[in-house]
């Protein structure tokens, strides 16, 4: 392929932390250059409303903040290739992130690819994605239209696509695995509040049940180890996410979660290479958290280089 132009900064993964990297590094004047799989934007574009970043005192649609935050970006003067990177490695005095289309070679490296969603790995899983079985309850609800569904775990997102499904399915259980739930307190208000959600606690899903599409939950209580089966239409998993980390094992040592151990400069233990966002370890995994790593990361970086 033809010899690319040499960068001062790639930053990896184009979420709310690579997207404020970028918007840092551009106007620090460093050339700049973000590499992204998908769609600019990360997780967040797949929440209906996020009601927590500051700015927005009515809230906005996580699309629309995705949105926004790259087109700053963007006229701050950030370049961004639509590529997957497969892996990082240092050549002499550069950094080079190998990609799905060729190398791209800078100074210095930003790695904020985030996180995906976990998966259960029970019985049915992987067949039924997209057969009843959805991780995306904004992206996929509507299909439900006075369906009934589950949704299984017990945090922030669990509670989000619970209140959100209740406005188009006609029943939601709420499957969690212990008596009290991790989401915040608002959100436990809010689905204690709404009659069309149900919650069947301390009880765990063995198996996602069908004959080609969903039919049903094999369900497990913890307690007492009694099964039993649970008949609908839909089930959206809600059990955490895990960092998008399985092409860098070669260049760092990675947590046991998978997460990338930082400083509070966000620098890793490779010189030049620094991580942000939901992929670092110890994220609280929030938007306004991500941009504020994108952030220090990006000056960390501009210091990096201009003491080289
Ligand atoms: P999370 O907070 O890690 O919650 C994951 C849930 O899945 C927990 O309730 C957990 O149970 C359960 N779980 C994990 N593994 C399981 C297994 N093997 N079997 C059964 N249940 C299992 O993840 P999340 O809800 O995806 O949220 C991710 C991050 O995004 C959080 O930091 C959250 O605060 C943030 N977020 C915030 C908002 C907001 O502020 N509005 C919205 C969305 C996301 P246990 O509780 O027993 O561990």
């Amino acid at each position: 392929m033809d010899e690319r132009e040499k960068y001062q900064l790639i930053i990896v993964g184009g979420g709310p932390a690579g997207l404020t990297a970028g918007i840092y590094a551009t106007r620090a004047g460093l050339k700049t250059v973000l590499l992204e799989k998908v769609s600019p934007g990360g997780q967040i574009i797949n929440s209906e409303w996020v009601e927590n970043y500051p700015g927005f005192p009515n809230g906005i649609s996580g699309f629309e903040l995705g949105q926004l935050m790259e087109q700053q970006a963007v006229k701050h003067g950030l370049a961004i290739e639509f590529v997957e990177a497969t892996g990082i490695e240092l050549q002499g005095n550069a950094r080079a992130v190998k990609t799905s289309s060729g190398d791209f070679v800078a100074d210095a490296v930003i790695i904020a690819g985030g996180a995906e969603h976990a998966r259960l790995g029970i019985p049915g899983e992987e067949k039924m994605v997209g057969k009843g079985l959805s991780y995306c309850a904004t992206c996929d609800g509507p299909f439900f239209r006075g369906k009934i569904v589950a949704v299984i775990g017990g945090g922030d997102v669990a509670l989000t696509d619970a209140l959100y499904l209740s406005r188009l399915a006609s029943k939601i259980s709420v499957i969690h695995r212990r008596s009290e739930l991790r989401a915040s307190k608002v959100l436990q208000a809010r689905a204690f509040a709404e009659p069309k959600i149900e919650f069947i606690w301390e009880t765990v899903v063995d198996a996602i049940e069908g004959d080609g599409n969903v039919r049903g939950l094999r369900l497990r209580n913890v307690k007492t180890q009694a099964t039993s089966d649970l008949k609908l239409d839909g089930v959206f998993m809600a059990v955490g996410t895990k960092p998008n980390t399985g092409y860098l094992g070669a260049i760092l040592k990675l947590a046991p979660d998978g997460s990338i151990p930082v400083n509070a400069q966000m620098e890793t233990e490779v010189p030049g290479i620094f991580a942000a966002g939901d992929i670092r370890q110890g994220s609280i995994r929030q938007v306004v958290a991500a941009a504020g790593d994108g952030a220090v990361a990006a000056m960390a970086a501009e210091r990096f280089l201009t003491q080289r």
